[in-house]
């Protein structure tokens, strides 16, 4: 059969389904609050609304009690908790904290809004995530954090990274967002560092159309994130916290309705990620055999929640890693990725014009020194030749979709001497 992308017929001949997980019970929990008429009760001065409203604490109770951590601060994005997270650890202009490149621009973006310097550190080349041996490489006597990441909904290497924290005096904060409700050897993912949390964004496996929850087991960080997520300047003398008398709220506060869905989809949690990951294992069995290709394995000790199941082709064999996905989109298999973004190219680091503005206005060279691409060769690598993600978590993917899926691979393969290389 001739490919698809040379005039042949396409492998999957329908559009695959889009992943939905909002269901009867979220459509009844936020009608009962638009009924109800309170949609938020929040309010940015002392007093109880300084806490949020019914649904939103009653989210945050069962979000601590189901991942055993102290304390969930319900936020209206995971971008917002990202940036709470960062701020709550009070870090002084210039200070640095070490990340993945290859993560959620999200992820960076709160370390340079809390006036901090990323530092990112190569990831390793089977879980594409933060190398803690690149990690302890990159400390100096200004890095404050590691920002942990479970990209792809694969646990990063948190008991390693929790060491490292431990060795140098450094706080961990952990980006959860791909990987709700899934254990590594430290407990559920994103709640053994000091503060971690989840995206509640519609393409993630539980979501309220937009939201985020961070967790934390400090009493002292809880309730600085519950001072950043809502106007926490006006509570400093409330609470008797003249040490907090530089923090500056935001309005980063969840609606009623949202919290009202979220409880519901914290019930169906354990179903929801189940399903992704049966989706992933039947791909694993019809994609194991094909020659060139490894697959992700799942980190030793622990789960991994399949947001993206990782490929890696063999590139020495295929040099035509973005001619095998385009076949694969014209087979009707548009789920997949060709690389992933290497955070430390986007302009604001690569062009070193951010070397004009505060905080970066500090530190000569930081484009050459911390963000070249040499200081990233398995990333770099990883993204320009031989990374292949297919998004386990965005498509409805039933068992006779991932046979279809699977067929459409091996079509491709019989003809890979048909492909020439492509660039984008
Ligand atoms: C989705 C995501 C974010 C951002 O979450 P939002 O809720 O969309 O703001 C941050 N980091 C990672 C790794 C993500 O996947």
């Amino acid at each position: 059969m001739t490919l698809a992308i040379h005039g042949g017929p396409r492998g999957i001949p329908d559009r695959l389904r889009l992943y939905k997980s909002i269901g009867d019970d979220e459509v009844a929990a936020a009608y009962a609050v638009l009924e109800s008429g309170s949609l938020s009760r929040f309010v940015g001065s002392p007093g109880e609304g300084f806490w949020g409203g019914p649904q939103v604490r009653a989210f945050e109770e069962e979000w601590a009690d189901r991942f055993e951590v102290r304390s969930a601060i319900a936020v209206n994005s995971w971008t917002s908790g990202l940036e709470c997270a960062v701020a709550a650890l009070q870090l002084d202009p210039g200070d640095e904290v070490i990340t993945s490149p290859w993560t959620m621009s999200g992820t960076v973006a709160a370390i340079v809004h809390a006036g901090a310097v990323p530092v990112f550190a190569d990831v390793d080349h089977q879980y594409f995530s933060l190398n803690p041996i690149a990690v302890e490489a990159v400390i100096t006597p200004r890095t404050r954090a590691i920002l942990a990441v479970d990209i792809f909904g694969q646990a990063a290497d948190s008991a390693a990274l929790k060491a490292i924290c431990h060795r140098h005096g450094l706080h961990l904060l952990h980006d959860a967002a791909q990987s709700p409700g899934v254990r590594s050897e430290l407990g559920w993912t994103g709640c053994s560092g000091d503060i971690g949390g989840f995206s509640l964004n519609y393409h993630k496996h539980i979501h309220t159309g937009e939201g985020g929850m961070l967790v934390t087991d400090s009493s002292d960080f809880a309730l600085k994130l519950a001072m950043l997520r809502n106007h926490g300047e006006n509570l400093v003398a409330h609470f008797g916290r003249p040490d907090l008398s530089t923090l500056v709220g935001h309005n980063f506060r969840l609606g009623e309705i949202e919290a009202a869905i979220g409880r519901v989809q914290l019930r169906r949690m354990n179903e929801l990620v189940e399903s992704r990951i049966i989706v992933a294992e039947g791909l694993r069995k019809m994609l194991k055999e094909l020659p060139g290709v490894s697959i992700a394995p799942v980190r030793p000790g622990c789960q991994h929640a399949y947001y993206v199941l990782g490929l890696t082709l063999d590139h020495s064999l295929w040099p035509i890693r973005d001619a095998i996905v385009s076949a694969l989109a014209a087979e009707g298999f548009d789920a997949v990725l060709a690389g992933y973004q290497n955070l430390h190219q986007l302009p604001i680091f690569s062009t070193g014009q951010y070397r004009q503005a505060y905080p970066w206005i500090i530190r000569d060279n930081l484009a050459e020194d911390l963000y070249h691409p040499r200081n990233f060769p398995i990333a770099d690598e990883l993204h320009r030749h031989s990374f292949i993600g297919i998004e386990t978590c965005a498509f409805e993917l039933e068992e006779a979709d991932v046979l279809r899926v699977g067929h459409a691979f091996e079509k491709v393969w019989e003809h890979l001497d048909d492909l020439s290389p492509v660039s984008f």
